[in-house]
């Protein structure tokens, strides 16, 4: 069997990237064999792709966190040929050969039977940035961030602010988004953002031990001395998700927003979670997610140009999600 695969090599200190015809001994291993129809670029394929930090730990690597795709061959009796699942996270595209191909190979307990109303496309529309954003959406709630309150989404231009945006409006929370780029601000209405900050007012680290509270939660994709601020402008009983890095992986932080106002700061991570915790995510998102919105965060690129984007993703020149086609 031969397919198309973006493939990453490494030479001396550097990654190379190339589309390139493969076959079988690129796959993984595992009970399913499938058809990709759409994979996605998020923050950390363009880490991979770039060489960016050390996401990639063995190479050749085909990278691509996300895929969506028919089930082509079955060696697990829970899933049948013609199956259309969605496989995120799980170190795909770091340590087992990833998304950014035409066929992937993955064991079966990766795999999510999609819902009858998401399609393998709006799967990839929603990718693991969508299921980020649920998945800190159900930490908020578990901490009674309730709607009508008050919710910040940092990055929010972004993959996972973008979705973060949109289901938190639909769900009938106040949402105050910070970007870096104002342009985007009608956009970030559109999706359901009622005020917009500029993400400096975040940036500027303070020796204050707290600050004038202004959210119940946030959902923070940027970190670093943002995050740090974040906390200390957090009411009382208020919950913040960490869900990123773009602005940096150091943070610092007194034990004030924790004694003196009961803030919880929660981790989220969605690349190991537990399957009955994706399902739970991917089924609110089914129910959730405003597909109209959807079609307004997505462009479409085909596998030549996903080396590209990935450079465009790492400078936060992308909007929203990207869905790479892979036929
Ligand atoms: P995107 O590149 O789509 O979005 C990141 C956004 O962060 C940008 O659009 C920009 O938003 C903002 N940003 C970029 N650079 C900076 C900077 N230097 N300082 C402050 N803000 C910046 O990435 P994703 O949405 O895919 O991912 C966002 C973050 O979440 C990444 O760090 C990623 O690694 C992490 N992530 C974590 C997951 C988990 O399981 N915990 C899963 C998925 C992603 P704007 O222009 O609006 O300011």
């Amino acid at each position: 069997m031969k397919f198309k695969a973006l493939v990453l090599d490494q030479s001396g200190d550097s990654v190379t990237a190339e589309v390139r015809e493969v076959d079988e001994r690129l796959l993984g291993e595992g009970e399913l064999t499938i058809k990709v129809h759409y994979s996605t670029i998020n923050y950390k394929d363009g880490m991979a792709i770039t060489g960016t930090g050390k996401i990639v730990r063995s190479y050749p690597m085909i990278p691509g966190v996300d895929l969506a795709g028919e089930v082509v061959n079955s060696d697990f009796e829970e899933f049948s040929v013609g199956d259309l699942v969605v496989v995120t996270g799980f170190r795909m595209g770091e340590l087992y050969p990833g998304g950014l191909s035409q066929f992937a190979r993955v064991p079966a307990r990766w795999a999510i039977k999609l819902p009858e109303s998401i399609s393998t496309r709006r799967a990839m529309e929603i990718g693991t940035a969508g299921l980020t954003s649920m998945l800190s959406i159900l930490a908020l709630e578990e901490h009674q961030v309730v709607p009508g309150s008050s919710v910040l989404v940092t990055g929010a231009a972004g993959g996972v602010g973008s979705t973060a945006v949109s289901l938190l409006s639909k769900l009938g929370y106040h949402v105050v988004a910070s970007t870096g780029r104002r342009s985007e601000e009608p956009y970030l209405r559109e999706l359901g953002a009622s005020e917009i900050i500029d993400r400096s007012e975040l940036s500027t680290p303070t020796q204050r031990p707290l600050l004038s509270e202004r959210w119940h939660g946030a959902i923070d994709a940027v970190g670093g001395d943002t995050l740090s601020n974040i906390l200390l402008q957090t009411r009382y009983g208020g919950c913040v998700a960490s869900v990123g890095l773009a602005g940096g992986a150091n943070f610092s932080t007194t034990v004030y927003p924790f004694l003196v106002r009961a803030v919880t700061l929660v981790g989220i991570d969605s690349v190991m979670t537990p399957l009955a915790r994706r399902e739970l995510a991917w089924s609110r998102l089914a129910r959730d997610l405003d597909l109209s919105l959807l079609d307004k965060m997505v462009s479409y690129v085909s596998l030549s140009e996903v080396i590209d984007v990935a450079r465009r993703i790492m400078k936060g020149e992308v909007r929203g999600r990207v869905v790479v086609d892979m036929d």
